[in-house]
């Protein structure tokens, strides 16, 4: 028996329980126990719903001043304890200790731009009297919370995209039922551990964690639940989006994303951004750069650079500050993502470099001439795998990276604005990134996709945007 297992408990109506079935959590990196969480039932989900209505309420009625002061103490008691949350996220995930790092300073900067966006939640007046007869009205809307939310959320970014959810919902007072990835719970209970510590009303927030077979429908499909804010795959979103009925639904899924480079590109900063956005926490990343269209005239140059570059990455412990790439998250994964470019190969495509797994581990891979009937060309990897293509100009460029059914990010690395702003018109993506590659974010921007890339934004304002809804007040005078 592993000491260091305590057996973790989560968080329902206020209060740390247990379940008699418990979910092992392992390190992907050699399928070693680290804990164990609750595994709810159905009937624990339908009974933590139920009980939420009291927290629907107790989270419209605190004001704002508290809803402010609890979200910057959770911020606090997080970068109080970052370390300990990193090598959390580094041991149950993929991420390597300075990926992690990085995961928890955005969750910090997460809660405190909530904390800030809580007293920005505003109305507006309305002019009645724009219509005739409506001379003596008078009124304004104002943003009421939806009520009770339910977050689903994935294993790669498993504090900070909780925390995406769980801030803008306490800034905007509703309440809130997190249901984490299987693979990675155990941050997403630290988090709600920062909240307790922090004194938020116990009711506005739950962590249930289980098996999705187990506890998901009830979940997608209760009539109290009047939001699904889910991040996580297309299938897995269509799935919720086929069951869920009258709700709002915020989606957040994948991509396949491209990133085009022009001629006049500066090379070794095109180069140094697109590996570290193809190969960030192995690829499993949701704004990973997957295909990169380079302009014919510098592909032998870029294409060099891109794979001695690549043939630099550290692969191994994720918890050595050397390490730049950790495993997959599960050997089933890496074998997926094996067969995927074995299946490239096969149909024609050229290895660069990598290509091989040991157990969890892929290792980073560089593809070229890939076919278009393969998985690679159409699906997201979501491993550690890149392909670089040939374009004659950038109206093919644009062109190719449009094909695909997702559209989160695209990225451009040219000197030529003209260039650049008929991309940025052009690309079918929620969001273009000139000279950087697809991976990047801040917190407070809009963020989400278009096409199977998603329905709706994040981003604290905007998400706080998708959890309220207008109430209209019309005053008739007298
Ligand atoms: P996943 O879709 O397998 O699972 C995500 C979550 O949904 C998990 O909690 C899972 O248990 C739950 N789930 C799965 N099927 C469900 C169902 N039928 N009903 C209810 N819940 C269900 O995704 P994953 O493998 O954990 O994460 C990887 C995916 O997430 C990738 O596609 C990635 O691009 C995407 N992602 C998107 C963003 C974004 O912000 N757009 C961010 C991170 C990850």
């Amino acid at each position: 028996m592993n000491t260091s297992v305590k057996g973790r408990k989560m968080l329902v109506e206020g209060q740390w329980m247990e379940c008699e079935q418990v979910i092992e959590v392992r390190d992907p990196k050699n399928n070693s126990l680290i804990d164990t969480v609750p595994a709810a039932t159905a009937e624990d989900m339908r009974k933590a719903i139920e009980a939420a209505k009291e927290g629907v309420k107790i989270a419209a009625e605190m004001p704002v001043h508290e809803r402010i002061a609890v979200l910057n103490r959770a911020a606090d008691s997080i970068q109080r304890r970052s370390e300990e949350f990193a090598t959390m996220i580094a041991r149950e995930g993929s991420k390597t200790i300075r990926e992690a790092r990085k995961e928890v300073r955005r969750c910090v900067e997460t809660l405190r731009i909530s904390a800030e966006e809580a007293r920005r939640i505003h109305g507006e007046t309305i002019s009645f009297d724009q219509m005739p007869g409506s001379e003596n009205r008078i009124g304004y809307f104002y943003r009421f919370p939806i009520g009770l939310i339910a977050a689903i959320t994935p294993f790669n970014d498993p504090l900070n995209l909780v925390a995406h959810k769980v801030g803008p919902a306490i800034a905007s007072g509703n309440a809130i039922i997190v249901k984490p990835a299987e693979a990675t719970p155990i941050s997403a209970l630290l988090l709600a551990e920062a909240f307790d510590e922090a004194g938020l009303p116990p009711k506005v927030l739950s962590v249930i964690t289980g098996n999705v077979s187990e506890i998901g429908d009830v979940l997608i499909t209760h009539p109290d639940v009047r939001m699904i804010s889910f991040t996580g795959g297309l299938q897995a979103g269509q799935e919720i989006l086929s069951k869920a009925g009258l709700k709002k639904i915020g989606m957040e899924l994948g991509s396949n994303s491209p990133v085009i480079v022009l001629s006049d590109a500066d090379l070794d900063e095109a180069v140094e951004a697109n590996v570290s956005g193809a190969f960030w926490a192995a690829g499993q990343n949701c704004l990973g750069v997957q295909r990169i269209y380079v302009e014919e005239s510098i592909f032998q140059e870029f294409a060099a650079k891109f794979i001695e570059r690549t043939l630099q990455y550290r692969v191994g412990d994720k918890l050595s500050e050397l390490t730049d790439m950790g495993p997959m998250i599960s050997e089933r994964a890496a074998i997926r993502v094996e067969k995927w470019v074995n299946e490239a190969i096969e149909k024609g495509a050229t290895l660069l470099c990598g290509g091989r797994r040991d157990g969890a581990y892929y290792m980073p891979t560089v593809l070229t001439n890939l076919p278009s009937d393969c998985t690679l060309a159409e699906e997201e990897v979501f491993g550690p795998v890149v392909t670089l293509h040939p374009v004659s100009d950038l109206d093919a460029a644009i062109q190719q990276s449009n094909h695909v059914n997702f559209g989160l990010h695209a990225g451009i690395f040219t000197r030529d604005l003209d260039k650049a702003f008929k991309a940025i018109r052009h690309l079918d993506v929620g969001g273009v990134m000139v000279n950087d590659s697809t991976d990047y974010r801040i917190d407070g921007m809009p963020f989400g996709g278009v096409k199977g890339s998603g329905l709706g934004r994040e981003g604290v304002k905007f998400a706080i945007h998708e959890m309220t809804e207008p109430k209209v007040v019309c005053f008739k005078l007298s």
